[in-house]
């Protein structure tokens, strides 16, 4: 009769060429542990007789590698969007661009001039890599650069507005997403909250007289991703500066998406820009690197130089500055705006501009190579918190199958996962989404899964 004295010990597994291998592979300390905790799961499951016989030292090793193999593997990993939703926050947002992937590539190599001066042999700063761009875009007096957009707004307001005043319309009280609400990074900051205005309307009376009571700072918020309609009023953001600025108090603009060109381009609403905000005097404005920009996360601060300089120097900058992968890849992005080359380079703006007929070529390749599907009308969105309720005309490709449910599980559980979506019991893929260079992956993923489904 077999026994648990039967079972071989960790010594005597360690002396086999698989377990060396195993080591190789995955280094000692943890290939002991998985191997540990795999006898102790049999010797476990054979005293509960849930097993009825020891197994081989064979089993035992496949065991421990199955074990290492999912300790081991990366969570985190790229998939292929087929949604039609942009900037899917939930999906990391932006794709990066060639040049932009080429900079980070460089930097992330090797040692860099991050904080060197070259020229003087001395210690420089990090955020000259990015301003200088930054200026000629916008025509800013000053830029820096910081982890993203919430943490700009919260550096801008706790250096600017601490235990100061600050107005701001009730209309633009919102939440942006993730937790991030107007009001309470505004309290973060230490800044004293004057609201103003009723939830649909402010006018800039409104502004004025809040102004007379010794305010430090005006804030305007980009609602983003919320739609105020109907009964509705709000001064324009020139008229809220020419108040603010009467009364010598300063503006800070949070733009979030930060598009740096004119959305209406793609058939879309306008979103407000960088250079309009700055155009009309606003003293500060804050946006994102990876919304419309379509860079790596990131969040620009730019405006009046004094500002940006006491901004700069506020104890937070330092534990929400930017790393020199993200620097030198916005930089690169930012360059493409510079060169009047985004719409080509930049992927979110080239999903954009993508035109419907372009996106019917590309479903007509894909319903041609599975040999199957509908080619049907649809709309792409934006995403991303920007732009609501705004959608772009597409083409889709259309899939009937038996189980939408269990065809969405298969496509997400495939290497590399696939996003898409679902109306009507039908599964559609939008190819604005989907790079060109991820069509053969994508196809090969489809085939698959209609292959074992049906
Ligand atoms: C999205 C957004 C933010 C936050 O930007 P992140 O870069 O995601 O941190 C802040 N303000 C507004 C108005 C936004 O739309």
């Amino acid at each position: 009769m077999t026994t648990l004295r039967d079972l071989p010990s960790v010594e005597q597994i360690l002396q086999t060429q698989a377990a060396a291998d195993l080591i190789v592979r995955f280094g000692r300390p943890l290939t002991l542990e998985a191997l540990r905790s795999t006898l102790d799961e049999i010797r476990a499951r054979f005293k509960a007789a849930e097993i009825p016989a020891l197994p081989s030292q064979d089993l035992i090793l496949s065991q421990t590698e199955s074990t290492l193999t999912a300790w081991t593997k990366p969570t985190l990993l790229p998939v292929i969007n087929a949604s039609g939703v942009i900037l899917h926050t939930n999906l990391g947002r932006a794709p990066l661009s060639k040049a932009t992937i080429h900079a980070m590539d460089l930097v992330s190599r090797g040692y860099s001039n991050l904080e060197y001066d070259i020229e003087k042999g001395v210690r420089g700063s990090r955020l000259i890599h990015t301003e200088a761009i930054l200026q000629k875009l916008t025509g800013a007096e000053g830029a820096l650069v910081v982890n993203n957009c919430a943490s700009a707004v919260l550096l801008v307001l706790s250096a600017l507005a601490n235990k100061k005043r600050v107005v701001i319309s009730r209309t633009q009280l919102v939440e942006i997403g993730g937790g991030f609400r107007v009001p309470d990074v505004m309290k973060q900051s230490g800044a004293k909250l004057i609201e103003i205005g009723a939830t649909n309307k402010v006018r800039i009376s409104d502004y004025e007289e809040a102004l007379t009571e010794s305010a430090g700072l005006v804030m305007r918020a980009h609602r983003s991703n919320f739609k105020l309609v109907g009964f509705t009023e709000e001064p324009e953001l020139k008229d809220i500066v020419k108040a603010a600025h009467e009364a010598g108090v300063p503006v800070v603009d949070d733009l979030g998406s930060g598009a740096l060109y004119d959305t209406t381009r793609y058939g879309i609403v306008h979103e407000p820009t960088v250079q309009e905000s700055m155009q009309v005097g606003a003293d500060i404005v804050c946006f994102s690197g990876d919304k419309l920009l379509g860079g790596p996360q990131a969040g620009i601060i730019i405006g009046k130089a004094e500002l940006i300089a006491k901004i700069k120097k506020h104890p937070l900058a330092r534990a929400v500055r930017a790393d020199k992968t993200c620097l030198a890849g916005l930089s690169a992005t930012l360059l493409h705006y510079l060169k009047d080359e985004a719409e080509r380079e930049v992927p979110i703006v080239r999903m954009m501009s993508m035109t419907p007929k372009q996106a019917k070529g590309r479903v007509e390749a894909w319903a041609g190579e599975l040999g199957q599907g509908q080619i049907v009308e649809g709309e792409s969105t934006v995403g991303g918190g920007s732009l609501p309720d705004e959608s772009i005309p597409t083409f889709l490709l259309s899939l009937e199958v038996k189980s939408v449910e269990r065809f969405m599980k298969s496509l997400r559980r495939s290497d590399p996962p696939v996003i898409a979506r679902t109306a009507n019991d039908k599964i559609l893929f939008d190819p604005r989404t989907v790079l060109p260079e991820q069509d053969e992956v994508f196809l090969s993923v489809l085939k698959k899964v209609l292959h074992d489904i049906h």
